[in-house]
């Protein structure tokens, strides 16, 4: 029988039993209660105590001032757009360096919201170069070692670990070996919490900055909502806030209001009020954001203007100014 004492805090499933032996165990993934959890494999792969790679991400990563996730309950509310969007601002300020790790290994899209798809990534002495959209900008994806836009990645939970180490660990960041400095790396991570978002939190273990968590105002959104909010409190990740987005649509003929995903249960302010947490901002949809994301350019630069724009310059001026506290 597994010893349950030994459970550390965070980072074990939802649905795991009262048996879980935690997965730093020596008995991650074998012992009796790992049997059917859906982390069993995962955790296998890496019983037997602390990662020995975990210093040298740490020592990759040690020129970054803050590192945030970007999280969601559900695919489609947005999640990658918002990354895409608060990267491209973030480096509107020449002297910010921003890098951006795509870890939706099985759905990247940020090369095509970022605007550099068919680019490779090239290796050096120095490691993996990420793929630099602007001189203070850039971005590591799987998608830049697929052989075609068409390609599947099929891969289980180790495999798709053991990538996104090597983004963390072998991946030169620019200025990790001069000193230099990086002020913000974001991580657009898949939907829900599975084995990528396990993955990231142990490989950055406790030096995360915080998760902004994208929701559209629906129930439907919400619900999985709570389970990512329960997944970073028991994994120790601080939440900034969350993002409401795809909240309510202003027709650019009529200028009439419609709430498209309607807040059957008061959207993600009632949420945050209910659980103590800050709604960083909402976001209306706007088309002109799906089109800047096929053009992958910056909606924040192409349609400054829009409500949607000030939206999102409202929520990224909070953001930096929680981080920079
Ligand atoms: P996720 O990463 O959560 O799966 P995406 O960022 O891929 O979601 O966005 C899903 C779709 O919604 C994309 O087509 C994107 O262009 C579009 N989209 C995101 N936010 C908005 C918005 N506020 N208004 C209109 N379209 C949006």
């Amino acid at each position: 029988m597994a010893d349950t004492e030994a459970t550390p805090k965070g980072t074990v499933p939802d649905n795991a039993n009262e048996h879980c032996p935690g997965p730093e165990s020596e008995a991650a993934g074998k012992a009796e209660g790992c049997e059917g959890c859906p982390n069993q494999e995962i955790c296998a792969s890496q019983a037997a105590g602390p990662d020995p790679d975990l210093p040298l991400v740490a020592e990759r990563l040690r020129h970054v001032r803050h590192r945030l996730l970007v999280l969601s309950g559900k695919g489609g509310v947005g999640k990658s757009t918002f990354t895409g969007q608060l990267a491209f601002a973030l480096a509107d300020d020449e002297e910010t360096e921003v890098g951006v790790v795509d870890i939706d290994i099985c759905g990247p899209s940020l090369p095509q919201i970022m605007g550099c798809t068919g680019e490779e990534m090239h290796r050096s002495s120095n490691g993996w170069s990420p793929v630099y959209v602007r001189d203070n900008l850039s971005l590591v994806s799987i998608g830049f070692m697929l052989p075609s836009d068409d390609a599947a990645v099929i891969w289980r939970g180790p495999k798709k670990n053991g990538m996104i180490k090597q983004f963390l660990k072998d991946v030169d960041w620019g200025g990790s070996a001069d000193g230099g400095r990086m002020d913000y790396l974001l991580v657009d991570t898949p939907p829900g919490t599975s084995d990528e978002h396990l993955s990231i939190v142990q490989m950055l273990k406790g030096s995360i900055t915080g998760a902004v968590i994208i929701t559209t105002p629906q129930e439907v959104a919400l619900q999985d909502v709570r389970k990512e909010i329960d997944f970073c409190r028991k994994a120790g990740v601080p939440i900034l806030g969350l993002v409401e987005n795809m909240s309510g649509f202003v027709c650019p003929s009529c200028h009439g209001e419609s709430r498209i995903f309607y807040p059957t249960t008061g959207g993600a302010q009632a949420l945050c009020d209910e659980l103590g947490l800050l709604l960083l901002g909402s976001i209306p949809l706007d088309p002109r954001i799906g089109k800047a994301c096929d053009f992958g350019s910056s909606f924040l630069d192409t349609c400054a203007d829009s409500p949607a724009a000030q939206a999102y310059a409202g929520i990224i001026s909070r953001i930096k100014k929680i981080v920079e506290q």
